[in-house]
């Protein structure tokens, strides 16, 4: 055996011992894979997310499409949340939108997991954000190049109510949803996410 063959194999050993512990059903390397144990939900697992403070999620995963629906910046979020905007697409936002400018093409996500508070203040409760239980959307781009946008769009205009039914059909796949009617920070987009409500769920 020469050294070069020596140094070799037990390099090989290590690197099929670190595959192993990533493959499961759900694994997917790339990045339009299943995930979540959804054909519908496309994405990557990522390494867990650390859990100090409160913050992190134990089996991430960043999402790439939900229902052929792509997502503009791949949001971070566990399965739970991953498997609630796939149905809120499905039955929700895509029924919504319908054939309005060729129907809907993909979504502008602004916010995903993130170790903060709410509506990013330095006192206060946890933000939903900080569990991955939480995805932001400001925009929903039409296969016509047009974007109906919650800050230009929600008040008036011939995209108004499609918009508001954009928000209102979130609420059931989500247990929170929030919107320009809920407080100044929702001004721009759309909250939504999966915390539980004894009271069903909450949406504004
Ligand atoms: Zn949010």
């Amino acid at each position: 055996m020469t050294m070069k063959t020596a140094l070799v194999w037990p390099l090989l050993a290590v690197l099929a011992l670190a595959a192993c512990g990533e493959d499961d059903d759900y694994a997917s390397r790339d990045s339009n894979g299943p995930i979540c144990g959804n054909k519908q939900i496309r994405g990557v697992k990522v390494d867990p997310i650390g859990t100090g403070g409160g913050c992190g999620i134990a089996n991430p995963v960043k999402v790439s499409s939900v229902s052929g629906v792509m997502l503009q910046m791949q949001p971070v979020l566990n399965c739970e949340a991953a498997t609630a905007l796939n149905t809120y697409v499905r039955e929700g936002a895509k029924p919504a939108i319908g054939k309005t400018g060729g129907g809907l093409q993909s979504i502008d996500i602004v916010a995903h997991y993130a170790c903060r508070r709410r509506n990013n203040l330095p006192q206060g409760k946890l933000s939903e954000h900080a569990r991955g239980n939480a995805v932001d959307i400001a925009g929903f781009n039409l296969r016509n190049g047009e974007t109906l946008t919650v800050l230009g769009d929600w008040a008036s205009g011939k995209h108004a109510k499609t918009v508001q039914a954009l928000h209102k059909t979130a609420c059931g796949p989500f247990g929170t949803v929030l919107g320009p009617r809920s407080d100044r920070f929702h001004r721009d987009h759309f909250h939504f996410d999966v915390a539980d409500y004894r009271s069903g769920p909450y949406c504004r």
